[in-house]
């Protein structure tokens, strides 16, 4: 399969950027590992992977399928989305713990705050939840 996840998007810079100055130090894209995770911190059995919202077809409004080869776009997107849903589960399989963080929380209308998505990130790690997400503001959670 082409690869449609980019490395090194402007948003996975931002992250590791963020992390680095709070002194956490990371391996990248780790071919190893299933799905190539951007960003590996072993330290904390931790693996983020920062998500662009059209390819991975996200539920939010940076996502909209083209006007022109829908059918080819919608097979590709969800394609995609079940690759992750697999990937992400292979990697809790494998004992690792998963951040995911949206390109819509970094970039557009509803970004967070760098040092907030960096801090919260920073709670997760030294937390035990196994999964996290991070996405754009005033979508968090149903009303
Ligand atoms: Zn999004």
């Amino acid at each position: 399969m082409a690869a449609i996840r980019s490395k090194n998007t402007k948003p996975e810079l931002l992250i590791r950027r963020g992390l680095h100055a709070r002194g956490f130090r990371f391996r990248l894209h780790d071919k190893v590992l299933p799905g190539t995770p951007d960003i590996i911190l072993r330290r904390y059995s931790a693996l983020i992977d920062v998500r662009g919202c059209f390819f991975h077809g996200h539920d939010c409004d940076r996502f909209r399928l083209p006007r022109t080869r829908r059918e080819f776009w919608d097979e590709k997107i969800s394609s995609n989305r079940e690759r992750d849903i697999k990937i992400t589960s292979e990697q809790l399989e494998l004992g690792w713990r998963v951040a995911i963080v949206w390109e819509c929380a970094l970039r557009g209308p509803k970004k967070i705050n760098l040092e907030t998505v960096i801090d919260s990130l920073t709670q997760w790690l030294s937390s035990d939840e196994k999964i996290f997400e991070i996405r754009g503001l005033y979508q968090c959670s149903p009303p």
